[in-house]
């Protein structure tokens, strides 16, 4: 433990620290909260306070904070191997973790390819698909289909793919030009706002149809993240919207590439989002829950066949050139193994579902609030999007910072959270109890009365 004070620690931070994704002027006009430890669900600031993760470590944690199984699956690790290589060496814990991987990934999915955080297997999938189709003598399908609102992270192939204006607009004279199809039930259009979102849904996968009747010839692939956009917020897609992306990707011969980074692990109830409608795509990318929250960690998963497209003699060059330098870090490897032990031993996906109906029956008593204009949820992930007027859905401006008014507030009644813009996030460790649970609505519920009908109390 460090016995430097709270105010030393926020000096600190204050002074060397760069935050992501975070204003800077106004970051350092506030001494931030430190923290020190975790616990459970909960984490523990410098000065003792307790504060139940409501966004789960940024949507990475699963088993709660100091799991005593995973941290002693990594002190066993550090004592025998830190680090070798994946470049020209096999490794223990590499091998292991892979061919549990290809056991509970879609059946199909046959090989892994490591990397480091969820850009970058992304970035692995892009190139992947695209290279795929030069072995195959079809160099003209080198585009991509994304969605409108997708986030597929920060680096710059997976900005390419992204859609959240917010995000990625800046940067756009860097990216490579991709066809976008319209996000699933978008919550915005017309459609929507008449309560006819099965239309808009309906009208999105014919759109898309329409996008591959014309492009398909030049596209190598679609990128979707199935069942959930997370950072665009938390849009939850209809039953039925994956398999028929798949059945469409299928058809005109386009590489279907699932980003499970947020949605993998157990998080909307089955282990992956695929598995809820049976969906092999060709290429998944995995990464945030995959250690649990503990180390960065990355895969890529693909088929046999789009592996065997890069098999070939060495001069002929069908190598995949891709590779960074903590590739299948065994440290890294050694606490995924443990977590996913953690998932048998526990029954954690057979314990989920009803920490989902609670979550689910707390979410629909919310729906009554003035200013919550709309509430989606898929297993233990929800969004609950703030709204000036609820009748004409009419936004928040986003200038006003609603959401993060009612994350700061909800520090008062001990939950962390962090919005996205103004939808608020529930994004907790899979191993909260139900009690916890609770707790959590109950703090989410009263904040966003606070910050929206009772403002003059806070
Ligand atoms: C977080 C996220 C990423 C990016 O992962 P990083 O580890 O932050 O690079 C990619 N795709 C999805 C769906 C994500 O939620």
């Amino acid at each position: 433990m460090s016995d430097l004070t709270t105010e030393t620690l926020q000096e600190y931070d204050r002074k060397y620290v760069w935050h992501p994704f975070t204003q800077m002027k106004e970051w350092e006009a506030e001494p931030p909260l430190v923290i020190s430890k975790g616990e459970g669900s909960w984490l523990i600031d410098s000065d003792g306070n307790r504060y139940l993760d409501g966004v789960g470590a940024i949507w990475t944690n699963v088993h709660g904070h100091c799991h005593p199984h995973i941290n002693n699956a990594i002190k066993e690790q550090v004592d025998r191997l830190e680090h070798s290589t994946l470049l020209g060496l096999a490794s223990e814990k590499p091998s292991i973790l892979a061919k549990k991987l290809i056991e509970i990934a879609p059946e199909g999915l046959s090989k892994v390819f490591y990397s480091d955080n969820g850009s970058t297997a992304v970035e692995i999938g892009i190139k992947m698909a695209f290279q795929y189709w030069r072995h195959l003598g079809r160099a003209e399908k080198s585009k991509f289909i994304s969605f409108k609102n997708a986030y597929h992270g920060d680096t710059v192939g997976a900005m390419s793919v992204g859609g959240v204006d917010i995000f990625h607009e800046v940067f756009r004279p860097l990216l490579f030009p991709t066809i976008q199809a319209p996000s699933t039930c978008c919550y915005r259009c017309e459609l929507c706002l008449e309560q006819d979102s099965s239309r808009c849904n309906r009208e999105c996968l014919a759109e898309l149809e329409r996008i591959m009747e014309t492009h398909a010839h030049e596209v190598a692939g679609l990128i979707i993240e199935p069942l959930v956009q997370g950072a665009g917020g938390m849009i939850v897609q209809p039953d039925g919207f994956i398999r028929r992306v798949r059945e469409l990707c299928s058809r005109f011969d386009i590489l279907m590439i699932a980003d499970e980074v947020a949605v993998g692990f157990g998080r909307t109830g089955t282990m992956f989002a695929c598995n809820r409608e049976s969906v092999t795509p060709d290429i998944m990318a995995l990464s945030k829950g995959i250690t649990a929250g503990y180390l960065p960690l990355a895969a890529t998963l693909t088929t046999q066949k789009v592996y065997d497209a890069f098999l070939g003699e060495y001069s002929e060059l069908k190598t995949f050139f891709h590779g960074h330098t903590f590739t299948g870090n065994p440290i890294a490897c050694a606490a995924a193994l443990a977590s996913l032990e953690l998932f048998e031993r526990e029954s954690l996906l057979k314990n989920l579902s009803s920490k989902i109906e609670v979550l689910q029956a707390r979410l629909n008593a919310m729906i009554e609030l003035k200013h919550v204009g709309d509430i989606r949820q898929c297993g233990m992930i929800a969004g609950i999007e703030l709204v000036r007027d609820k009748g004409t859905k009419e936004p928040y401006n986003w200038v006003d910072r609603v959401g993060m008014s009612v994350c700061r507030e909800a520090r008062k009644h001990g939950i962390f959270l962090r919005p996205l813009g103004n939808v608020i996030v529930i994004f907790p460790p899979l191993s909260v109890s139900i009690e916890e649970l609770n707790f959590l609505m109950d703090g989410v519920q009263k904040s966003i009365l606070a910050v929206t009908e009772h403002p003059e109390d806070i």
